[in-house]
């Protein structure tokens, strides 16, 4: 299988900003592991930001665009040499992949950009791919690491998107107000009512950002891409997730007629 995992910030660092050795260990040797399996594997990475934030020992995230480019510049060495080590302890080889909105709108460029995925995965190596911070601005920025998650996941023709997240899927209210919440184990066409729990009053949106994360459904499912939303906290969920078992949230890809 060809799956695309995402990972954001709250599954790779303390809420310190620094690097969540433990997990990030155990994420790299899990989709080493997958990778052994036989599946064809790609990473969406977050943190590059939050990274930048932890290593220059800034109190809090900034605001402003030219220090989130500056951090994002720092953070994502910080993140692609961890990866390379720790990958490399598995003998898996990483790539490196920035892009931006406007890299996905010009034909030829994402033409080059699925040639060199494609490429890189018949050489077995893993890309490792972001959004090119450093120069995404409102105009060319894809935005979310969701959202890329669900583009690179189309341009490459996977078949599972899972994004790793700090919570457990999609639930029928907030879980963190609402005890009556239930997780939704699948969802078999995303629905309006489905979107509603994305916005407005008991949204989910700083607690893991279910909105965005509604949006790269609604793009994996449209190109027939099941798509998972799991925690992150145990990596080792990526086995039940691959091998089909229940696990967080699974929207179903729409099966060509
Ligand atoms: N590209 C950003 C970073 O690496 C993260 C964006 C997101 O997580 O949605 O810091």
């Amino acid at each position: 299988m060809r799956i695309v995992v995402k990972v954001g910030t709250s599954t790779l660092t303390h809420s310190s900003g620094r690097m969540n050795l433990r997990r990030i260990e155990k994420l790299c040797r899990v989709i080493s592991d997958l990778k052994n399996e036989g599946h064809e594997m790609i990473l969406v990475s977050s943190g590059a930001i939050g990274m930048g934030v932890g290593k220059l020992s800034l109190r809090e995230r900034p605001d402003d665009i030219p220090t989130k480019q500056a951090c994002a510049a720092i953070g994502q060495c910080e993140l692609m040499y961890v990866y390379d080590k720790e990958f490399s302890e598995y003998h898996h080889t990483v790539a490196q992949i920035l892009i931006t909105g406007a890299d996905i709108a010009d034909k030829m460029r994402h033409q080059n950009f699925k040639n060199t995925v494609t490429r890189l995965l018949e050489f077995g190596v893993l890309p490792v791919i972001n959004e090119n911070d450093t120069v995404a601005t409102d105009e060319i920025v894809i935005g979310d690491n969701d959202t890329l998650g669900a583009v690179v996941a189309v341009s490459a023709g996977a078949e599972l998107l899972i994004l790793l997240s700090d919570i457990e899927g999609l639930y029928t209210a907030d879980p963190h107000k609402d005890l009556e919440a239930r997780l939704i184990p699948q969802v078999d066409e995303i629905t309006e009512e489905i979107l509603r729990l994305g916005e407005g009053k008991g949204s989910m949106l700083g607690t893991g950002g279910m909105k965005t994360k509604l949006h790269a459904a609604v793009i994996a499912t449209e190109a027939g891409i099941d798509m998972v939303i799991a925690n992150g906290r145990e990596p080792d969920i990526l086995y039940s997730i691959v091998s089909g078992n229940p696990a967080g949230t699974l929207f179903k890809g729409k099966r060509k007629a």
